[in-house]
């Protein structure tokens, strides 16, 4: 190793301090006349875990995206320059918090003297005092949460107004924990015979879009911690004129539409209850006459809201179907949303399908993919025929467009460990 360095390099004077003051073999004359690696990051790849990977000390990768917050992680998305990488190491990272390699190894099935050799540490009962530890696997380098073996994204960069999830395979059955997305709240969800992970995370039209943390935390153990690349969402305007009666509508009314339906949209079942991917819930409309997200303003009035879901132009009578299978959770006459069917996905996603003429389903079915649930009308606060198509991940309204295009139903499904039926 030394010999190379001294008989390559231009300045053996400068690479011998280095290698002195630096007390490693991290810089090799070969590395510093190498451009650096362009490296996309991934969800695990923490500041430990790529300084492991490539050879490369955190200090100096650390410098490449240099933060107030020093503990805060490389930005999920970035491209980040990793100067003077070495050959690329392979493993399964594990950071012991209590114990050291004897009690790490045993709860990870391994042979403690072998982890220990091949960590550079003399005796496993050695105290380890956070020191992370890499089990030889062929596997990337990444430092996931405790108890997940993967863990990968929906969407790299994220994007405002979407639902977005994670899925992990995992390697314990007692996981419980909490997620969040800078000031959201996620949900989680464990499929214990397949040893799946899905948490569920949403966006809404509103949210600014920059770079917060996602956030796991599992079975009580320390946080994972590891920021996300947003980017924002083309956003468009509506301007609406309401007159006569239209004008006269009922705040109060509205208020308690809104309030008894985020009690039901508040519920979350457990299990996947879609089998196949999504489709439009109209085959023949005109156009989509208002998409998710658009700012709306009223009489001229300030762009403070947004609608909450996509419009399809239709004939009145227009069947409407059931995009994806479900259990009717409301099928009736309401006050802003007319004809309204809402259908329980599972996961705590909800569909809605309003103002329409006619409810032909009924509230506790479960339907499948395809169902005929009513048909295209203007009922309720409409001026004119039209279906208003709603979707909520936890509780918030996101694209229903965006997720069908984005095939999140199989991405989600594929992550549960259950084929995605074809349609
Ligand atoms: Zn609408």
């Amino acid at each position: 190793m030394l010999k190379s360095v001294f008989l390559s390099n231009r300045f053996p004077l400068v690479s011998f301090l280095l290698i002195v003051m630096l007390g490693s073999p991290f810089i090799s004359a070969q590395a510093q006349d190498e451009p650096p690696v362009q490296h996309l990051v991934m969800p695990g790849d923490t500041w430990m875990a790529l300084s492991l990977r490539y050879g490369v000390p955190d200090t100096i990768l650390r410098r490449q995206l240099p933060h107030l917050n020093r503990w805060r992680e490389p930005v999920i998305g970035d491209v980040i320059e990793i100067p003077g990488a070495q050959p690329e190491r392979t493993g399964r990272l594990i950071r012991s918090f209590a114990g050291g390699t004897w009690s790490t190894a045993v709860v990870e099935g391994l042979n403690p003297w072998a982890v220990a050799l091949s960590n550079g540490i003399e005796h496993p009962y050695r105290p380890l005092l956070g020191r992370p530890l890499v089990v030889p696997s062929e596997q990337i380098l990444r430092e996931f949460p405790p108890g997940f073996v993967s863990l990968d994204l929906s969407h790299l960069p994220g994007k405002a107004g979407e639902g977005m999830a994670f899925r992990a395979q995992i390697n314990r059955s007692t996981l419980s924990g909490r997620a969040t997305l800078g000031t959201e709240t996620g949900s989680m969800f464990v499929n214990l015979e397949q040893n799946r992970l899905i948490g569920l995370l949403a966006t809404g039209a509103f949210f600014r879009p920059f770079a917060p943390e996602l956030t796991i935390q599992i079975d009580g153990e320390p946080l994972w911690v590891q920021p996300w690349r947003f980017e924002d969402k083309e956003w468009t305007f509506n301007q609406i004129t309401l007159t006569g009666e239209a004008a006269n509508i009922s705040q109060e009314a509205i208020r308690e539409e809104r309030a008894r339906l985020f009690e039901l949209w508040a519920i979350q079942t457990p299990n996947p209850q879609w089998r196949t991917a999504v489709s439009e819930p109209v085959n023949s409309y005109l156009s989509y006459s208002s998409f998710y997200g658009a700012r709306r303003s009223y009489n001229g009035g300030p762009y403070s809201s947004y609608h909450e879901g996509l419009d399809f132009a239709a004939y009145g009578g227009t069947p409407v179907f059931a995009p994806v299978s479900g259990t009717i959770v409301l099928a009736e006459t309401l006050y802003v949303r007319g004809g309204a069917v809402i259908i329980d996905h599972g996961l705590g996603i909800y569909s809605g399908y309003y103002h329409m003429s006619e409810v032909l389903v009924e509230a506790g079915t479960y339907i499948e993919a395809g169902t005929t649930i009513g048909a295209v009308g203007t009922t309720g606060l409409s001026t004119g025929n039209h279906l208003h198509w709603d979707l909520l991940v936890n509780g918030i309204w996101v694209d229903p467009g965006a997720f069908r295009e984005r095939d999140m139903a199989c991405w989600l499904l594929d992550g549960w460990g259950t084929p995605c039926q074809v349609n």
